[in-house]
């Protein structure tokens, strides 16, 4: 298919001509489809004595051709020193490591991050003729954070930009994207080990600690800005507060199209540690009945809202999202009824989701946030001059979330396909 060659050449040639240095090989600067894909003929698997060889390892020809291909990668770490841009829309990605048991069942990791906000799939594919042959596909975001990135960094280039805004007058949110097991929640809510999570590590936390350093700076202080939070979770259309018991609350919108979620907990907060209580009090609502602990939690979002007032009105609004699974490929003749309506509503919102960003970025006067139950609740955020929106597609390194994988960067590269700019000229 040459029309594909020519696509993919194209996005070869994108990644050489970047602003910074280029993340492949120098030999790679003509753009050649062939020279991504590395295609190892059937005579050729024979196992080799070679550094990447473990004869116990399933699918030891695609690990060898991974190991391979990295060897020529040149990687260029993002560091803690980088300039963080100013994005009115930033969309980044995040591998996490593999994790004990994947280590154990040797899974082969086949995600890589040179740098540069380039993140590189190798997907393991055969031909008609049995041919094992590596697809390199090229993904661009804002930022890609490796393995090793902890969330102190993810945070210094996603939504610690984003506190200013609130202060500025503005609404920022900030959502994490991806499968179920890929990182969400360790990313928004903080550290787990075994069954105690250490919330002052997560986003929220950072959030919730800067937005309490910039207001006790001066030119904020003059301002008598109340800080509160909300914390609610979207289940099956449903709105469920974490602050109240689980209390379910209705949506209601008046003529003006201002949408209320009406009896929402909004609680005052004096300080970082406050709002971290608030965290732990919620999360564990939000897990609470659950026989297993990615049950309900992973078909549910999640939402911590940080509210600045201003003699009662609200002067600026952070939401900070824990999205649910993005799960595909859900068995439709083995799931329940249950199963399938919430995976369709899952779906319905995510879809609106990407719908509202993209709409924000073009500057669109029609924003189809009623499209689903979240965009509706977060209508407000997407409105209005002074907003900003940060999404942070979280991927699993496994060969065997390669689907799921391939399926958040496709979304996650069509929120930042925008026509125009999104760029911030400050
Ligand atoms: P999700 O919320 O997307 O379903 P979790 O955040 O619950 O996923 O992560 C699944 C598991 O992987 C958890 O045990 C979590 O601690 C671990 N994990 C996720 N991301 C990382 C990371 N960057 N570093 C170390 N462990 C991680
Ligand atoms: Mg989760």
């Amino acid at each position: 298919n040459e029309d594909l060659k020519e696509n993919e050449a194209k996005s070869v040639s994108s990644v050489t001509s970047s602003r910074r240095r280029s993340v492949l090989p120098q030999d790679m600067s003509k753009p050649v489809y062939k020279r991504l894909s590395h295609a190892v003929k059937s005579s050729d698997m024979v196992p080799k004595k070679g550094k990447f060889e473990d004869s116990n390892r399933p699918n030891k020809q695609f690990y060898q051709m991974i190991e391979e291909f990295r060897e020529t990668l040149e990687v260029l770490p993002l560091s803690p020193s980088d300039t963080v841009e100013a994005h009115r829309i930033c969309v980044c990605v995040r591998k996490r490591p593999l994790n004990n048991k994947e280590v154990t069942k040797k899974e082969i990791d086949v995600v890589s991050i040179p740098g540069n906000g380039t993140m590189l799939l190798h997907e393991a594919k055969q031909k008609v003729d049995l041919t094992k042959y590596l697809d390199n596909q090229v993904f661009h975001f804002d930022y890609s954070f490796d393995e090793s990135s902890t969330n102190d960094l993810v945070y210094r280039f996603t939504a610690k930009p984003l506190v200013q805004t609130i202060f500025d007058g503005g609404m920022a949110t900030c959502f994490a994207y991806g499968q179920t097991g890929s990182g969400k929640t360790h990313t928004m809510g903080g550290d787990f080990s075994g069954k105690s999570q250490n919330s002052a590590k997560g986003i929220y936390a950072m959030a919730a600690q800067d937005v309490f350093a910039l207001l006790k700076q001066r030119r904020y202080s003059s301002l008598d800005l109340c800080p509160y939070v909300t914390f609610f979770e979207i289940y099956n259309s449903m709105v469920f507060d974490l602050l109240n018991k689980k209390a379910k609350l209705r949506v209601l919108e008046d003529e003006k199209q201002q949408v209320q979620v009406v009896g929402l907990q909004e609680m005052y907060v004096s300080c970082a540690e406050d709002v971290i209580k608030m965290i732990e009090m919620g999360s564990a609502c939000r897990t609470s009945g659950q026989t297993s602990a990615n049950a309900n939690s992973s078909r549910s979002h999640a939402i911590l809202q940080v509210i600045l007032r201003r003699r009662k009105q609200v002067h600026g609004k952070f939401s900070l999202v824990d999205l649910a699974g993005n799960e595909r490929g859900i068995d439709v003749r083995s799931s329940d009824r249950q199963t399938l309506v919430e995976t369709a509503e899952i779906n319905r919102s995510l879809l609106a989701l990407k719908e509202c960003i993209r709409s924000l970025g073009m500057d669109s006067h029609h924003i189809p946030f009623r499209m689903s139950k979240l965009t509706q609740v977060l209508r407000d955020s997407f409105i209005g001059e002074n907003s900003r929106t940060c999404m942070i597609a979280m991927v699993s390194p496994g060969m065997s979330s390669c689907d799921s994988t391939v399926n958040t960067l496709r979304y996650a590269a069509r929120v930042k396909e925008l026509n125009g700019t999104s760029k911030v000229n400050d």
